[in-house]
């Protein structure tokens, strides 16, 4: 009897990747549930939250960052900037470029937007604390194989930042260090988009 699935069931790493496509379904249905009352689109909110965490980048980062085409990417924010959510400057060291900012009700509208996600908390929070201990070293090590495969925009993750000592310390609940606060911290703290990241030049670093 133990042969049957070993012989008839899809390997583990085929049906995770299949689970993980559900939770995407999910995730996009429920993200255009709470952008049309607002008049947004997902990529809209999207824009918005990403402004949120880089203030000032061009449209060329939105684009890269959220991995969409250029073209949309300028839709999304000649949108959002003739809604008043947005605003274009110059960079000031370079006049001919332009950088994007979040007006005060963009701030306001990219909270609601980060929010959008919170769905997925309840059922989370039903795990056991060593399943979303888990859980969470799992997805950091699978977004950090997929970005450096390029697979993925790159997120702003303490494992690819050149202030992250990885296993410095005895103490087995922080053996992380963050140079830059000088400051140890646990795989729990693990960052994902962090406003001080800076980029490693040897970015191998892993949770
Ligand atoms: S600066 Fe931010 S991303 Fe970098 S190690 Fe410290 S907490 Fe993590």
């Amino acid at each position: 009897m133990n042969d049957y699935f070993d012989q008839h069931n899809t390997p583990l790493d085929r049906r995770i990747a299949v689970a993980l496509a559900k939770l995407s379904t999910a995730i996009k249905q429920h993200a255009w549930q709470e952008a049309m009352p607002q008049g947004l689109t997902p990529t809209q909110g999207q824009v918005l939250t990403l402004l949120s965490t880089r203030p000032g980048i061009g449209l060329a980062q939105v684009a890269e960052g959220l991995a969409i085409r250029p073209p949309t990417a300028s839709d999304a924010v000649r949108v959002l900037e003739g809604k008043g959510l947005l605003n274009k400057s110059k960079k000031p060291d370079d006049g001919r470029a332009l950088v994007l900012h979040l007006t005060p009700e963009g701030v306001a509208i990219a909270e609601q937007a980060q929010s959008w996600p919170d769905f997925l908390v309840p059922a989370i929070s039903s795990l056991s604390e060593p399943q979303r201990e888990a859980f969470w070293q799992g997805l950091l090590g699978l977004i950090t194989t997929l970005q450096r495969r390029g697979e993925i925009p790159t997120s702003s993750m303490c494992v690819t930042c050149r202030f992250f000592r990885p296993n410095r310390h005895q103490d087995a609940r922080r053996p992380h260090h963050c140079a830059l606060v000088d400051a140890p911290f646990g795989d729990t703290d693990l960052r994902l988009e962090c406003p001080e990241h800076e980029l490693a030049l040897d970015s191998k670093n892993g949770p």
